[in-house]
């Protein structure tokens, strides 16, 4: 936001029009960021990158990639940088034209972060979803997904109209394999040991945004939002 100010500064009236929304979403496990990403890419008209969602299609196909990935992504481990980095800057090129993304799930270490900014020259605004660990865990064990589209739900806060049918596509839900209660606590051990380097990064890069995500999913997306804007 700093650098489109500047612009702003310099007279550029068209800024807010010409800018691209490179939005990287962080968070804890649970914490909303794939539940908020899709209102973003909505709203905005922008794809929605989700390195969980990819190594989960991976897995599905069972691809060269889930050779790989497979073991760690079911047992809550985290899939080394190299890997990781690669998906996802080549998906970054394809969506080079695009008006911009949003980016959930990456980066999770400082070292993926560098490796984003090596790569990347192009302004990112980072927003992080602030949300204690006791809820996350509410949030995680009550979480079900469609198996068609991939839309998330929750049993108590999210609810489909009808039980287990997806509203979007009428697929069945089912739970993550790793969102059971000893891979949750694995999880956020590693969101743990990572998180506070990969915010010091952004704070010191001056494009940080804390949102609150203790609060219904519509308010939490106007905050996003109005964090975007300023
Ligand atoms: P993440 O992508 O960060 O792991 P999700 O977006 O999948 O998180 O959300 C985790 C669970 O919490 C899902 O079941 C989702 O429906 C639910 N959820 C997301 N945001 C909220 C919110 N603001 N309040 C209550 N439940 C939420
Ligand atoms: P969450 O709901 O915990 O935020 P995601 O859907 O983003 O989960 O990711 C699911 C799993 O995929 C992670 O637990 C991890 O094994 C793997 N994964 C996703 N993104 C990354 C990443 N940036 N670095 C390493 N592993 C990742
Ligand atoms: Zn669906």
């Amino acid at each position: 936001m700093v650098l489109l100010k500047k612009a702003e500064l310099k007279g550029d009236v068209n800024w807010r029009k010409n800018r691209k929304m490179n939005l990287i979403l962080l968070g804890a496990p649970g914490s909303g960021k794939g539940t908020q990403a899709l209102k973003l890419s909505d709203k905005y008209k922008i794809p929605h990158i989700s390195t969980g969602d990819i190594f989960r299609e991976a897995i599905k196909k069972k691809d060269a990639l889930s050779i790989k990935v497979k073991q760690i992504v079911e047992e809550g481990g985290l899939v080394p940088d190299d890997i990781v980095v690669e998906i996802v800057l080549r998906e970054l090129e394809q969506e080079s034209n695009s008006k911009g993304f949003v980016l959930d799930g990456f980066p999770r270490t400082l070292g993926q972060a560098e490796s984003l900014d090596k790569s990347f020259k192009k302004h990112l605004e980072v927003l992080y979803i602030k949300l204690e660990e006791e809820e996350v865990i509410k949030r995680l064990s009550g979480r079900r997904i469609c198996k068609k589209c991939g839309k998330g739900y929750h049993l108590i806060f999210n609810h489909p109209q009808k039980e287990n049918i997806c509203d979007s596509c009428s697929g069945e839900l089912y739970q993550r394999k790793d969102d059971e209660e000893l891979t949750i606590k694995k999880r956020l051990l590693f969101y743990e040991k990572h998180i506070g380097d990969v915010l010091s990064f952004y704070e010191k890069q001056g494009n940080l945004f804390i949102v609150e995500g203790n609060k219904p999913i519509g308010e939490v997306f106007s905050l996003l939002c109005k964090a975007i804007k300023e």
